[in-house]
């Protein structure tokens, strides 16, 4: 079964996008992605629950 990361904005904490884990990943995933609420290129977190 796939798992997915969901990737939270750092400015709002909209949640924007989903990725597909990787399966030897270790660190936190940050990436730049454009966030519709804020209207620009944020640094988007992983999501935790
Ligand atoms: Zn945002």
């Amino acid at each position: 079964m796939r798992e997915y990361l969901t990737m939270v904005c750092k400015e709002c904490s909209n949640r924007n996008y989903r990725t597909p884990k990787k399966t030897q990943q270790t660190e936190k995933l940050e990436l730049k992605k454009f966030c519709k609420h804020c209207r620009k290129h944020t640094d988007h977190k992983e999501y935790k629950k």
